[in-house]
């Protein structure tokens, strides 16, 4: 069947069918994985290409299907986004953080921020600060440690209401990213009324990056979003950066982080504390 909204056209195969009704069985069976731990939350290191430092990490979920293999997020997030129950996985994974950065702290390993990633259903409830601030705060966690993942929207009377939610969050002290950039739709002049801290340039420029192809448009659209983020005050981050020559090229340029395979994959939470305890120890 063809479905039809405002925006966009949607038709619908056998092979969504089966989807959505893979992802109806995955809602049903969250509550028992989460009672089971066979969710689980990775981090992918992020590092400054200047000199190679460790500057953070994305939490993303993994879970563990029926404790076995891992299913990708990309077969049950979309889905549970939605219908809302990604807020049970955002929330799992922003508690889960901070529950690691209180023990940090004790433990004295150095702190750096952590992006947790915001579905848009989250950012529709009127409820959402309290959430988050009741989450963090339970472990008193810094809120300028937590860093929000959000991704852009299509909708311009969604996009003012984005606003208004992102300033909150600013003013609560937590730091904003904005994901996967130039996929959706910013405009420059939306992008400089948000509140931003860091763009994150999709993964798709990155990949056109170091090709050896002449006039590449990756590399030049790449530019152009590293200036224009530099104007704007707002510090960027590569994502999905997997060789040394794009990593160069990245630095060139003065991209300030770097996400990807080619520094590190998102690793098991012991594995990232294993980072943290070699820089303490030197
Ligand atoms: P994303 O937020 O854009 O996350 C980055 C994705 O790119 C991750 O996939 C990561 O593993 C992958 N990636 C990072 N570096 C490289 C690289 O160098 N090469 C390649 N090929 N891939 C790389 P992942 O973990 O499978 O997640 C896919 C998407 O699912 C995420 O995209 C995000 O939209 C969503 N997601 C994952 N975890 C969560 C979560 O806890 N909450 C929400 N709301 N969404 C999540
Ligand atoms: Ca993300
Ligand atoms: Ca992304
Ligand atoms: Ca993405």
């Amino acid at each position: 069947c063809i479905k039809t909204n405002v925006n966009e056209i949607k038709i619908y195969t056998s092979e969504m069918k089966r989807e959505y009704v893979m992802a109806q069985q995955y809602k049903l069976e969250l509550p028992d994985a989460i009672e089971n731990e066979d969710l689980m939350v990775y981090l992918q290191p992020k590092y400054n290409p200047q000199n190679d430092t460790l500057t953070g990490a994305e939490a993303l979920i993994r879970w563990f299907y029926k404790g076995g293999d891992i299913l990708s997020p990309k077969y049950f997030v979309p889905q549970f986004e939605a219908d809302g129950t990604i807020d049970i996985i955002d929330r799992y994974v922003l508690r889960k953080v901070c529950k690691k950065f209180k023990e940090w702290k004790e433990l004295g390993y150095p702190l750096y921020p952590i992006s947790c990633n915001l579905s848009r259903h989250q950012i529709s409830r009127p409820d959402l600060i309290y959430i988050l601030c009741d989450i963090v705060d339970e472990y008193g966690v810094d809120h300028s440690l937590i860093d929000f993942e959000i991704t852009e929207s299509a909708d311009f009377a969604d996009v003012q209401y984005l606003i208004e939610v992102l300033n909150q969050l600013k003013d609560k002290g937590f730091k904003i990213s904005m994901d996967d950039f130039g996929t959706g739709y910013s405009s420059m002049a939306l992008l400089k009324d948000m509140p931003l801290d860091i763009i994150k340039i999709d993964k798709s420029f990155i990949d056109g990056i170091a090709t050896g192809e002449l006039n590449n448009k990756d590399m030049l659209m790449t530019q152009d979003i590293l200036t224009m983020a530099r104007h704007l005050g707002i510090k960027s981050l590569a994502e999905g950066v997997e060789t040394f020559e794009q990593k160069e090229y990245l630095r060139e340029w003065g991209c300030h982080y770097i996400q990807g395979y080619y520094y590190s994959k998102p690793i098991p939470i012991s594995g990232y504390e294993y980072l943290l305890k070699k820089i303490v120890l030197g």
